[in-house]
């Protein structure tokens, strides 16, 4: 909760930890506290090949809109395969230039520079994630870019060091690789995706989702800042015909995808037969289970923040709580005061904790989902809070009476949507949390050391927290199992997929 008025809101915060009842009535009143530093945006843009900005030889561009007022904020260049072609023909010119040859401790130095430069201009970098794809400024300011700048950082850091963790084996860079990301961290998911490429000495071709393709740009004119050899990265923006082809280039020696189990599927049968390698990060359908002996209170702001951080739109969500019987009916209570005072609105507002949905089509999909659940025979809780007039806004929403078979409870909403479910013994959470086609992420709430030991042994999930949620670090690997995905994304594990260890 935020608020001016420091004594009042302590006040409320202990009535909200321990008498619920107090709490309902009206929000406070806020002032406004937009964020207003300028984001130095162009009207238009275009593709990043080669170190400089060219207009595309499809000669098409495209709007990205702010989806928090639906209104345009700039016309960007639509890569056609020409423009793909030209791309890994610099990426490649680029690996066999100064780039490969380049001690890692000098390609160290660039990365380090490129990690400096986010953090100067990080205000600026957080406003443009916030407009163009709808996350809250609190979140873009206080996550993702410095998320993005500390991935930099660490990976900097193994530009020259690489050899001395694999002792006896020669470690070489693979060649031009492609990469496609999506829009709930455009930012970050760059960053994941270039900066291990570049500490192991690759070149890149990256074309970023097409709602968000503001930052990915931006970072094109801060790395000619940061003087990085022309070609080494390259941005090419459009949509999933523009991913298609930066997957399939036959240049692309590694090809790196994060985004939907269903495009991931697609991409596998595109490139089956050739001889990329390939890491692929996709959807989720996190369980977070909370046994009776949790600390109630935390354990609710942990399924808060895990299902309603960046409006849900996280691939590692928990999106499914696993709630123990005994203390099932008090924490859905805690958890429902809780939502009540989240304020959902005006993303570049300091004060607001849900944003908007990312797209009219990611709204439509939330919608369609929760009326599935509803017709399904599961209970719907929505707080009663305002929406703003324009924009693509979404309700936090709790589901209760919520059974396996119910879409609701295996399907990725990707929206601010929890379905909640009960159990009785540690063997039941397992099998219920198990109980998907994904397997990225869990989290177990519980007192008991020994419980969170045997938990994280037998979920079947890449990333198990315990007593927390949703929390990252770039030497920490990341990524799936099942539909969820192969391969890791930071970490040791996530730079030798970007190399040859010979
Ligand atoms: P998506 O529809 O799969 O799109 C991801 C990216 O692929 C976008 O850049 C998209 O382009 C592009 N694309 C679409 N069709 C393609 C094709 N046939 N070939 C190559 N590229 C293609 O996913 P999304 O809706 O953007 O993102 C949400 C999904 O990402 C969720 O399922 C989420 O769980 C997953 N995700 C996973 C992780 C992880 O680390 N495991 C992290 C974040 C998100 P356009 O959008 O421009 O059309
Ligand atoms: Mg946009």
């Amino acid at each position: 909760m935020h608020t001016r008025r420091a004594p009042l809101r302590a006040k409320k915060k202990s009535a909200a930890a321990h008498v619920p009842e107090l709490i309902f009535g009206d929000l406070w009143e806020f002032d406004p506290a937009p964020e207003t530093a300028d984001p130095r945006l162009r009207d238009q843009y275009d593709l990043f090949i080669g170190g400089t900005f060219v207009p595309p030889r499809s000669g098409r561009y495209f709007e990205t809109v702010n989806p928090a007022t639906e209104k345009v904020i700039a016309s960007v260049a639509l890569a056609g395969p020409d423009d793909v072609d030209a791309a890994f023909a610099a990426a490649q010119k680029a690996f066999e230039g100064p780039w490969r040859k380049m001690p890692g401790k000098e390609r160290g130095k660039y990365i380090y520079r490129i990690a400096r430069l986010i953090q100067e201009r990080a205000r600026e970098f957080a406003v443009v994630e916030t407009m163009d794809g709808g996350k809250p400024i609190k979140e873009s300011r206080d996550f993702d870019v410095p998320m993005a700048a500390a991935h930099f950082f660490y990976h900097a850091g193994w530009a020259d060091k690489i050899e001395y963790a694999l002792p006896g084996c020669r470690v070489e860079p693979l060649g031009p690789v492609g990469q496609v990301i999506p829009w709930n961290f455009p930012l970050l998911m760059l960053a994941w995706k270039i900066a291990p490429a570049l500490a192991m000495g690759n070149t890149i071709v990256l074309k970023p989702a097409e709602t968000t393709p503001l930052t990915a740009l931006k970072l094109g004119e801060l790395l000619r800042e940061a003087e990085l050899p022309h070609g080494v990265v390259n941005f090419v923006t459009g949509a999933g015909d523009t991913g298609a082809a930066v997957m399939g280039h036959p240049a692309a020696k590694k090809i790196a995808f994060t985004g939907s189990t269903e495009v991931g599927k697609i991409i596998m049968r595109q490139t089956a037969g050739t001889d990329k390698k390939m890491t692929m990060e996709l959807g989720g359908k996190a369980a977070n289970i909370v046994f009776d002996d949790a600390p109630i209170d935390q354990a609710v702001e942990g399924v808060v923040n895990g299902i309603f951080f960046n409006q849900g739109h996280v691939c590692c969500a928990g999106s499914r709580l696993l709630v123990q019987e005994s203390i099932a009916e008090l924490f859905v209570e805690k958890l429902k005061r809780r939502i009540d005072v989240l304020r959902v609105g005006n993303p570049l507002d300091k004060n607001t904790d849900v944003g908007a949905i990312n797209s009219r089509m990611q709204l439509e999909k939330i919608e369609e989902l929760v009326e599935s659940g509803v017709a399904q025979g599961a209970t719907i809780y929505q707080p009663s809070c305002r929406l703003p007039g324009r924009g693509f806004f979404y309700r936090p929403t709790i589901f209760t009476a919520v059974t396996q078979s119910h879409r609701i409870a295996c399907e990725e909403i990707f929206g601010p949507v929890l379905s909640v479910l009960t159990f009785r013994t540690l063997e039941e959470a397992v099998e219920k949390a198990n109980n998907t086609a994904f397997g990225l992420s869990a989290g177990v709430w519980t007192d008991k050391g020994s419980r969170i030991l045997k938990m994280s042994t037998l979920l079947k999930a890449g990333v198990v927290w315990a007593n927390t949620f949703n929390k990252f670090d770039p030497s920490s690997p990341f990524g799936g199992y099942k539909e969820s995905g192969f391969g890791r994304e930071g970490g040791r594990h996530g730079l030798l997929d970007y190399a040859k260890v010979v």
